[in-house]
């Protein structure tokens, strides 16, 4: 494990140099990492065309500048839903083209790197992929940001380092996204690890965002953890959201609808403020 005086030779590219200021990742005229509290909501899949304009609706009302939605979801399930694949690419290209919205999206293989890359501003890796070395390297070597979700069972140590694997190809713009981790309870999905933002935001110079729905799994819980990581210093939140969860192909039970969604917004303004953060 690394201690913080051997942080800055341990991660050579992410680790932050006594003074270092944070870094800051442009996405479209976004900013993440700096005075303002970035977030991303949508649907946890892409389903279709009506269900991403609906989507693109509550968000725009509720002044919120980048989507997300899955075009390709790795399951745990090979028999559950995996994606509308290129038709969701399609799909999310035709939202950010019509409405001006950011797209964040996974991209789950070298071989979709590329394509994933034409049709959105943010490529997620996702948990089961942040240790996938070969395409960290890939995305590496793309000009666009990458949000690098904490891995399943990843230590600090572990995901920092795959920072590293995509900073060493020449892309600096890494957003850390702390998503739960998995421990022996079994009431939430995952164990959402808050005390993460403040040690990684000692150890890195690079924005960390928090993911509340895969956190814990359950709606319920959502709203109280969003401002808790907001409080915890988090530079956005990820948040998945669908116009009626218990429709939804993938992760209803964990999704905000409409109204949940539009009252959070309204709290976490407030909670901003507090944090000092301007939403
Ligand atoms: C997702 O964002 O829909 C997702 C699959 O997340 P994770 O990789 O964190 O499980
Ligand atoms: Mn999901």
């Amino acid at each position: 494990m690394s201690t913080a005086v051997d942080q800055v030779t341990t991660f050579k590219l992410a680790g932050r140099k006594s003074g270092h200021p944070n870094t800051r990742v442009q996405v479209g005229e976004i900013m993440v990492g700096g005075a303002d509290l970035v977030i991303m909501a949508g649907p946890c899949a892409v389903e279709s065309e009506d269900q991403l304009f609906e989507v693109a609706e509550i968000l725009i009302s509720s002044g919120i500048r980048i989507m997300r939605g899955g075009a390709y979801k790795p399951r745990t399930s090979p028999y559950s839903f995996q994606g509308l694949a290129e038709q969701g690419l399609y799909l999310l290209n035709k939202v950010r083209c019509k409405t001006g919205l950011l797209i964040v999206t996974e991209v789950i293989d070298s071989c979709s790197a590329a394509a994933v890359a034409s049709c959105s501003d943010i490529l997620q890796v996702g948990s089961r992929n942040m240790h996938n070395y070969s395409l960290l390297r890939e995305l590496g070597k793309l000009q666009k940001p990458v949000l690098l979700k904490r891995g399943i069972s990843a230590t600090i140590e572990e995901w920092l380092m795959a920072a590293e694997y995509i900073m060493k190809e020449g892309n600096n713009s890494v957003i850390l996204c702390e998503r739960g981790i998995r421990t022996f309870e079994p009431y939430t999905r995952n164990t959402l690890d808050l005390s993460a933002v403040p040690l990684v935001k000692e150890l890195s110079h690079l924005p960390v965002i928090v993911d509340p729905s895969h956190g814990t799994g359950k709606c319920s819980l959502v709203p109280a953890m969003s401002k808790a990581a907001v409080i915890a210093g988090a530079d956005g939140l990820i948040i998945e959201i669908h116009p009626c969860p218990r429709e939804a192909l993938s992760d209803g039970q964990q999704s905000l609808d409409p109204c949940q969604f539009s009252a959070l917004t309204k709290e976490l303004k407030a909670v901003a403020r507090v944090a000092g953060r301007i939403l």
